[in-house]
This record gives C-alpha cells, structure tokens and sequence, in this order.
C-alpha cells in the first residue's frame, strides 16, 4: 500500500532518469519481437557454467566453462499451422564452432532466436513444438532468461544502434566498462582507426541523426561489443547484404579470432566461412538433410558438395 502514496514530483525524476532506457529497451523490444512473451519460470535460477578442465592441458591447469551447446529433438512454429524447424538435433561441444547452411527461409536463424530465447521451444502456443536446449546441460527454459543472454555475444546479420554515442554502442557489451577497455575492444575488431578520425572521436553519436555507419562498420561495432562482453558463448548471423569482399574477407577474419575457444553458431551465407568448423549443418525446410565436415560432406557429393561448387564458379573471377 505505501507504494500509493509515493509523492508525485519524486515519481517525475524517476521518469526522466528511466525514459531513456526505456526507449532503448523499446528499440530492444521491437528488435525481439515476441520477446515480452518469453517469461522465467517462477523457481528459475542462473545458468550455472561448471568449470571443465581444458582438454590438453596439464592436471589442474586450464579450466573452461562447460558452455556445451545441445538442441535436442527440436521442432518449433510461429504460427501452429506452419512448422519452421522439424525434430533439430546438434551439439556445439564447449570452445568448438558449428555452422549452418542452407537456403532462405530454411529456419537457420530460428536456430539462433531460440537459443538466445527470444522464443521459447513448446510454451506459449500449441504450435510451438517440442524438444529441449541445453547449455551446460540445464534446459535454457529452466533457467533466467537474463544469465542465458549474460553467457551469449550476438553479431546480428543488421546490427541495429542505438542513438547514442559509439562509445555507449560499444560499452554497452559490458556496462561499466573504462574507456580504454572501449578502445581496445574498438581496436580488435578494427573500427578504432575509423572513430579516431571523426571529430569527436568516441563521442560522436550514431544513428538517424548523427553518423551514419556502412553495413560492415555496424557489424564491426557489433563485433567490439561482444569483445568486451566476452560471453563463453557466441552467434555469428552471417550478414547476406553485400559487402564489399576485401571488407567481407576482413570480417570473417575477426570473427574467426573472437570465436576461439568460444562455443559458436555461425549461420553462414558464404561457404568459405565455415570450412574450419567442427561440424557443418545443411538444413532444409527446417530438417538437418547432411551434416559433418567440410572435407567429409565434399566426399558425400551430396547438397554441401553441389553448394559449394556453384560458390567457387560465382567467386571465380570474371576475365
Ligand atoms: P535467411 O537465410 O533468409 O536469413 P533463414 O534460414 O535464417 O533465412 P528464418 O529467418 O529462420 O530463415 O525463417 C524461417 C521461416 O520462418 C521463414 O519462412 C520466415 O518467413 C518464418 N518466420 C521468421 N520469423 C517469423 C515470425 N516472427 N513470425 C512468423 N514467421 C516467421
């Protein structure tokens, strides 16, 4: 009953100091779409990241957090009438990368949503499918959405800004963060050069009405945030826009070096992207139709091995 009685003017100053996030919790909100229908469960506790001893090194030297990645016998629709993924099955063992190829509509990004729980497998609708995802074993629904997205870094395919400074759009992968943590984030993933030389340098703002960014230098930013954010887990949306490839080729190399020792999905739209992974996924119309790795999916002569065949004659250069 107190709560009633709090004054009037004590409420305006709170309103002001909240507006601004929620405006930005509102872009956020409008980015997640369904978001506000994914809620705990009342006795939901922190995703708990056991530490495993690193494969490889010495006893009791070099552990990592057990940020396996397992969908189990996944099928999900956003609208019952209208299954996307069909009975989806594939682990990320901790610190390996797993890709997924495929054509349009094929449910690749589904895969991404529902592991960062934008949507939830089974709950909110009779269509919503079935089967389970785990992180460190413990089914991501059974645990707070918040420590999910506390332990996972996104590069979206349209990395979209806030209307703030580039300071704050990369400071926000960790809030708290000192300048030169920005900077040296800003640096790895090679946007430092580009902010240095504007006029107000960190302090320029970004978005609708301050600077605008290329495709690839949002994703850099993008990929700076997750830097700082430094998540035992990561998913890469590769971005289909095209970028120009010195820019492309670029990026996929700072993706590569953020991903070490990661656990990452990487949903790729070029091939030459996922020749390293652990496993390759080709889905179809939401079903895994090949799976494994470059060199064997190339020996099966199957979908992979035609995909990438017609890649090379595209990336042939014209004479
Ligand atoms: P692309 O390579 O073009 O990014 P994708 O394989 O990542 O495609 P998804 O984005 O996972 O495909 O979409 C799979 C299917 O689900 C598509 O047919 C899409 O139209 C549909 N879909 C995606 N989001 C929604 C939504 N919020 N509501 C209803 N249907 C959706």
């Amino acid at each position: 009953m107190i709560q009633l009685y709090i004054p009037l003017n004590f409420l305006g100053v709170i309103y002001r100091e909240i507006k601004q996030s929620l405006t930005d919790l509102d872009k956020m909100f409008v980015l997640m779409e369904k978001e506000r229908e994914v809620r705990d469960a009342p006795d939901a506790k922190p995703l708990n990241l056991h530490l495993l001893p690193r494969a490889g090194e010495g006893r009791g030297e070099g552990t990592s957090p057990d940020a396996t990645v397992r969908f189990e016998d996944v099928s999900f629709a956003y609208e019952p009438s209208r299954p996307i993924l069909k009975h989806v099955s594939f682990e990320i063992p901790a610190g390996k990368t797993v890709a997924v190829v495929g054509p349009s509509g094929s449910g690749k990004s589904t895969l991404a949503r529902l592991m960062y729980r934008f949507y939830d497998v089974g709950v909110g609708s009779p269509g919503a499918g079935g089967g389970r995802i785990t992180i460190g074993g413990q089914d991501i629904r059974s645990v707070t959405q918040a420590s999910v997205r506390q332990a996972i870094g996104i590069v979206p395919q349209d990395t979209v800004l806030f209307n703030d400074t580039v300071e704050y759009n990369i400071a926000y992968g960790r809030p708290g963060s000192t300048h030169e943590e920005v900077v040296a984030a800003a640096k790895a993933a090679r946007i430092h050069d580009f902010i240095a030389a504007t006029p107000k340098g960190y302090a320029t703002p970004v978005g609708e009405r301050g600077l605008k960014l290329s495709g690839g230098e949002k994703q850099r930013v993008a990929i700076a945030r997750t830097l700082l954010k430094d998540p035992p887990i990561l998913i890469f949306d590769e971005a289909t826009s095209a970028l120009d490839s010195a820019n492309e080729r670029a990026i996929q190399a700072e993706l590569q070096s953020a991903a070490r020792n990661k656990t990452t999905l990487v949903i790729a739209h070029r091939l030459s992207t996922v020749v390293d992974a652990h496993e390759i996924l080709v889905l179809e119309g939401g079903v895994i139709v090949e799976r494994g790795t470059h060199a064997g999916l190339l020996a099966q002569d199957g979908r992979y091995a035609r995909m990438w065949s017609m890649q090379q004659v595209e990336a042939a250069p014209v004479l």
